[in-house]
């Protein structure tokens, strides 16, 4: 006997975790914050859903229940990691990809995350043996590096969760590669449906992180150009610092166009440790650990973009945003960075600030997610037994265009136990 259970994220946008048993072994897809914990206690949040109902975990000194498990993270966003500091159990191993590892141990050492213990890079495309069940992780396209989709196989049952995916990145051929991989041949396929959440089909800020935008990814560093050809005055770019390749793609676009990123040293550390070879622009006092990079203190950054605005384009983050009132106005590009939207409330500070500081906000992002008829596309095509629409504030409105192809949609609810026999 096979179980599955949902423990968050059937009927939200984040917080999708799910946990399949057999016998004595146990795997948890994902595990991340469905809101934010305010001053709730574990318990009292575990009780109202922010955090996944397990006590076996994330109550300290519980016995373990089984004797084989381990969670398995399928990319590196709040809504699916962002529990893991909350767990007391140290002994259970944390699974991500080998790239969205890497950029974990950096996040951790800046101080962007609190360290968590036991995690593991999951060799790829190879399953790996929990006890009873077997667990293979896939690569797939995300605004975030190492994204993957992941398949649970339990003796002859099989199951995919596709994490966070869309079909216009810089990937997509890796969607097509794991979906031939696993069509026709499973139980239950967990699709993310994010874009099922809204009514119309251009929605904007949304909650957790997840927006839409008129530009797909690969369209960003060429308008990237364009706009720094176009742009007389200061231009300022604020990116999302766990999409790397949209990093890498921008700085190197920038150079391109004659107007390097002049990048904060965290995100120059990133993009350093994906491609050592870039010729980084920094801000920063101190002299670089990188050769092939150029440091500037903020003095001399204030200075050269005073003589010659159009000499680079400004990173700035959130909480470097008091620089801004050095110059007076410019382009502030919107990349998805932080804060991201109108649900964040710093949002409205960052729009009151900008407007009075005489900087037009302009929105430069582009989505993470796949259109509705693309995710309809990947279901039909992986045609499994059952599809469960998840990771979205309306999935029966997935559910209703699924019910026309040959795969059952389901909508299953948090906390039951589904048992799939042997
Ligand atoms: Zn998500
Ligand atoms: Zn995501």
């Amino acid at each position: 006997m096979t179980t599955l259970r949902f423990l968050n994220g059937t009927k939200t946008i984040g917080g999708n975790i799910v946990e399949f048993v057999k016998g004595d072994s146990r795997v948890i897809m994902d595990f991340g914050m469905v809101a934010e914990m305010g001053t709730k206690t574990v318990t009292q949040a575990m009780a109202d859903h922010t955090l996944p109902h397990l006590p076996d975990l994330l109550l300290p000194d519980r016995p373990a229940r089984y004797q084989h498990q381990a969670i398995f993270i399928s990319h590196l966003h709040l809504d699916h990691m962002g529990a893991l500091r909350y767990l007391k159990n140290q002994q259970i191993p944390i699974y991500l990809s080998p790239d969205a590892l890497k950029l974990y141990q950096i996040l951790i050492a800046q101080g962007v995350e609190p360290a968590v213990a036991n995690l593991h890079g999951l060799p790829l495309g190879r399953p790996l043996t929990v006890g009873e069940l077997k667990v293979t992780g896939f690569l797939s396209d995300h605004d975030t590096i190492g994204a993957m989709a992941l398949l649970v196989e339990a003796g002859a049952h099989r199951f995919v969760h596709s994490g966070d995916v869309r079909l216009s990145g810089r990937h997509p051929e890796r969607v097509a590669a794991w979906s031939d991989q696993v069509k026709n041949s499973l139980d239950v396929y967990l699709s993310e449906a994010t874009t099922y959440s809204f009514v119309t089909d251009q929605p904007q800020m949304v909650q957790n992180g997840h927006h839409e935008h008129a530009f797909t990814e690969g369209q960003l560093p060429a308008a990237l150009i364009e706009k720094a050809q176009e742009t007389t005055g200061l231009l300022v770019l604020n990116p999302y610092p766990r999409n790397v390749e949209r990093l890498i793609d921008l700085d190197q676009a920038a150079r391109q166009a004659q107007r390097p990123i002049l990048w904060e040293p965290e995100y120059a550390q990133i993009i350093h440790a994906f491609a050592p070879a870039a010729p980084l622009a920094v801000i920063s006092a101190e002299p670089s650990p990188f050769a092939n990079a150029t440091n500037y203190s903020w003095a001399t950054v204030e200075k050269l973009l005073h003589a010659d605005p159009q000499r680079f384009i400004l990173h700035n983050t959130w909480t470097q945003l008091d620089r801004l009132t050095a110059f007076s106005g410019g382009t502030y590009l919107h990349s998805n960075g932080e804060p991201l939207g109108d649900y964040d409330p710093r949002f409205a500070q960052l729009q009151a600030f900008l407007a009075k500081q005489h900087y037009q906000l302009v929105p430069f992002g582009a989505s993470g997610h796949a259109r509705r008829e693309d995710l309809l596309a990947l279901a039909e095509k992986i045609n499994a037994r059952r599809t469960v629409p998840w990771h979205s504030f309306k999935p029966e409105l997935f559910a209703e265009l699924l019910y026309r192809t040959k795969s059952e949609p389901w909508l299953p609810e948090t906390d039951i136990y589904y048992d799939f026999p042997d």
